[in-house]
């Protein structure tokens, strides 16, 4: 298991968990302000992708130099460097969001609930 600290990173924290878990193609347990990545089958998650599909998730918002990723043991923190032009950023986060259904990109299932997609996406890691 992987520990992911988001505890100065909660703006984006629950749009890094749906794409790192995504990625991996893990399991994400959400604990308060930090989220635990593994696999079902209990197979070893290399911390060095779950570190690149953070680092690529940052990117794709052109937010990699607002964060700074360590890595610890285990743990991985993110911590937020630099609050400069993160409002804007974070607003075009929100804009992608316009579209009200959450589709799942394994079998192209929508709804309009993320809860719901959440539980939805858990068949196709069984
Ligand atoms: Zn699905």
């Amino acid at each position: 298991m992987i520990a992911v600290d988001c505890t100065n990173a909660l703006a984006i924290k629950d749009k890094l968990l749906v794409y790192v878990a995504d990625k991996l193609e893990a399991l994400p347990i959400l604990k308060s302000d930090k989220f635990l990545l593994g696999f079902l089958d209990d197979s070893a998650i290399d911390k060095l992708d779950v570190i690149y599909a953070i680092e690529e998730f940052l990117e794709s918002l052109d937010l990699r130099k607002n964060f700074q990723i360590l890595s610890k043991g285990n743990d991985i923190k993110i911590e937020l460097l630099d609050e400069m032009d993160m409002e804007e950023k974070l607003e075009k986060i929100s804009d992608s969001d316009s579209n009200p259904f959450f589709e799942c990109t394994h079998c192209g299932f929508m709804t309009m609930y993320e809860e719901e997609l959440k539980t939805h996406r858990l068949i196709h890691y069984i």
